[in-house]
């Protein structure tokens, strides 16, 4: 009987890391299979799964980084070239020399 406790309470854990990570932006998968083979800890980790892609949402909307459209990593607003894929942003926005 303890076993079944022992399992429901580890799904209850992944339920509830799927929750949190969906609602921070996160994927509901990840934070579903991080809770179940974490239990508690795998709630502490969703938190970050859901935040880092809200923090980087962020950074965007306030125009602290921008979006490289080609390998949609993030880079300095005011990068002229992409410093992870070689991207070249469009330059006819801001007019050199
Ligand atoms: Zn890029």
């Amino acid at each position: 009987m303890a076993m079944i406790v022992f399992v429901i309470f580890w799904i209850i854990c992944g339920a509830v890391a799927a929750t949190i990570a969906s609602s921070k932006g996160g994927s509901a998968l990840i934070g579903f299979i991080v809770g179940v083979l974490l239990g508690p800890l795998g709630i502490i980790i969703a938190f970050f799964i859901g935040n880092e892609k809200a923090a980087a949402e962020a950074q965007i909307q306030s125009g602290d980084r921008k979006k490289c459209p080609r390998c949609a990593e993030l880079v300095q607003p005011d990068a002229l070239v992409c410093k992870h894929c070689g991207h070249e942003f469009d330059t006819k926005a801001t007019p050199i020399g």
